[in-house]
């Protein structure tokens, strides 16, 4: 047996044993890198500090901590955690409370969106910690009920985000108007310039921490990429959720809109997906995580800063839709996978224009991101049905399957077993488990790097390309329809497979899709057949 180092113990810090039961209530067994680092700096020194470590990495307790450990409490803030986002800042107090064990501390998370009133009355019954987002910090400050002015600790967390999300000044506001004698905190996983010169003007002198990327949780994380034309992506996207027979990912996109087309496009599929991004509610918000967390659904469509400080581990996937502009974005995103000891795939899709980007983001990160194939439909049909024959063997097994063996016998009764159980795949499946599923154009027309950007055309797929057109159906929920049945509707009546249709809104009378051209002009030719017009292209 080879000897290794043990790693240090929470016991081996120095910490208090109300703060080692919080922890191990909290099942944490060694404190990560960037902890031991802050942790072992901060019993032995008073300095300011900048602590650094990708994302996931546990930068939260790594300040919380200590500031638990060494803080009076008596009911007059003494610590402030400015947070870019409500989620981080709910998310951050959380933790920290979870880190308070026996020690009476009351923390306190504000942030806009909630009650005034409410966060003041808070306020006033005396609190030890807040952790709150700029604007409302202000706010509260402004009105004489935050009251700044004891503060033993000032932290900023993911202060990268912080200055992305344009709150420097707001920052510096909130700064003047504490104490001096205060110890500053800013943690982030990535430090840009504006990050270090605020740290200059305001802390003078600091310490920085850093763990460098090679100890990072991101070695847990395979990095592919895909090559793939825009017009692809879709269909690219749908291989790999079918592939890929666990998966429970998050699907970065780059803009609101593109969240919001990406998701619709994949619950139309029927894959149960959820959206996150600026323009979302706080309670359509709060939802949508609660259900990813309980698997209720497992594709999260979101946008950088949406997703941002979102806790939820395990995570099989996250897959870039787009690549971000930002080598820092690319970092974050795939941090949210190949955490807690469990292996994450990152997959990021790259179209011929962006192999530059690609590029840089290997030189910066130091990783290699290796090139994959996106799945072929022929693999991923294997994939989908290798897993229904291990369900049904698993069920089998496990004599699970009893109580329809009545059925099985009348469904059988003419003695044909096989077409039998193959209708019964047909009514069940639908065209799932078929080649027509898939568009099998991305298999053929897949480019190697050589390829010539200035002649690039996208004629591949009558996915997503730009020949789209509208149709208004004059149909609608009043009739009995759903997206499901309109899209059955216009298999069975027009053979338009779902593959090709977009966008689809059914409303009381009437309906909206988005089809090709092409498949446009067939649509109206077999449904406008009875001298009414069923369908007409839709005004724009
Ligand atoms: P960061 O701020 O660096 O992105 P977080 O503080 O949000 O990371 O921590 C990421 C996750 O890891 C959280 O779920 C947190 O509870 C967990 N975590 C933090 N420290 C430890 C530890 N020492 N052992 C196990 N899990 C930890
Ligand atoms: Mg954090």
């Amino acid at each position: 047996m080879t000897t290794t180092t043990k790693p240090t113990t929470f016991t081996e810090l120095g910490l208090s044993p109300s703060m080692l039961k919080a922890l191990s209530k909290k099942g944490f067994e060694t404190p990560s890198p960037i902890q031991e680092l802050v942790i072992r700096e901060f019993l032995h020194n008073q300095s300011n500090l900048i602590g650094q470590a990708q994302t996931g990495t546990g930068k939260t307790a790594a300040f919380a901590i200590p500031i638990i450990e060494t803080i009076q409490p008596n009911g007059r803030v003494k610590a402030i955690i400015l947070t870019p986002t409500r989620e981080l800042a709910l998310q951050v107090s959380e933790e920290i409370y979870s880190l308070c064990g026996d020690k009476k501390i009351h923390v306190l998370a504000v942030y806009g969106g909630q009650s005034l009133d409410q966060q003041m009355r808070n306020l006033k019954r005396g609190v030890d910690i807040v952790v709150g987002t700029p604007g409302r910090v202000m706010d509260l400050m402004d009105r004489k009920s935050l009251i700044i002015n004891e503060l033993e600790y000032f932290v900023l967390d993911e202060a990268d985000e912080m200055l992305n999300m344009g709150f420097v000044d707001d920052i510096e506001l909130i700064l003047q108007k504490t104490n001096d004698n205060k110890k500053m905190l800013f943690f982030s996983a990535t430090m840009p310039s504006s990050i270090l010169n605020i740290a200059k003007k305001y802390m003078g002198e600091f310490k920085t921490l850093k763990i460098q990327n090679k100890d990072m949780t991101t070695n847990l994380t395979e990095q592919i990429y895909f090559e793939v034309r825009d017009g692809n992506k879709f269909e690219a996207l749908c291989r790999v959720l079918d592939f890929e027979q666990d998966f429970y990912g998050i699907i970065f996109c780059r803009t609101k809109l593109e969240v919001e087309t990406t998701c619709e496009h994949l619950k139309t599929r029927g894959y149960a997906a959820g959206s996150l991004h600026g323009d979302i509610t706080q309670v359509i918000r709060n939802k949508t995580l609660a259900n990813f967390k309980s698997k209720t659904i497992t594709i999260l469509v979101a946008t950088d800063v949406a997703a941002r400080g979102i806790d939820v581990n395990n995570l099989t996937h996250v897959i870039n839709y787009s690549i971000p502009h930002e080598v820092e974005a690319y970092v974050h995103r795939i941090g949210r996978t190949g955490r807690a000891g469990k292996k994450g795939i990152a997959i990021t899709f790259v179209t011929p224009r962006e192999s530059a980007k690609l590029s840089q983001i290997e030189r910066i990160t130091k990783t290699r991101i290796t090139k994959q194939k996106v799945p072929t439909a022929v693999e991923v049909l294997s994939s989908k049905k290798e897993g229904l024959y291990a369900a049904v063997a698993e069920i089998i097994a496990e004599n699970d399957h009893n109580g329809y063996l009545e059925m099985a016998k009348e469904i059988t009764a003419n003695g044909n077993a096989e077409a039998a159980v193959a209708a019964l795949l047909r009514h069940v499946y639908q065209d799932s488990f078929l080649p027509e599923q898939y568009n099998t154009s991305l298999d053929e027309n897949s480019y190697s790097r050589t390829y010539n950007n200035n002649n690039y055309t996208n004629n591949s797929s009558t996915v997503d390309t730009g020949d789209n057109t509208k149709l208004f159906i004059a149909i609608g929920k009043d009739d009995g329809f759903n997206p499901r049945k309109l899209l059955d509707f216009l298999k069975e009546r027009v053979k338009t497979p779902a593959r090709k249709v977009r966008d689809v809104k059914v409303m009381d009378k009437f309906s909206f899709i988005t089809v090709p051209f092409d498949e446009a002009e067939i649509i109206m030719r077999k449904l406008n057949t009875s001298g009414k017009s069923l369908v007409e292209k839709a005004k724009k």
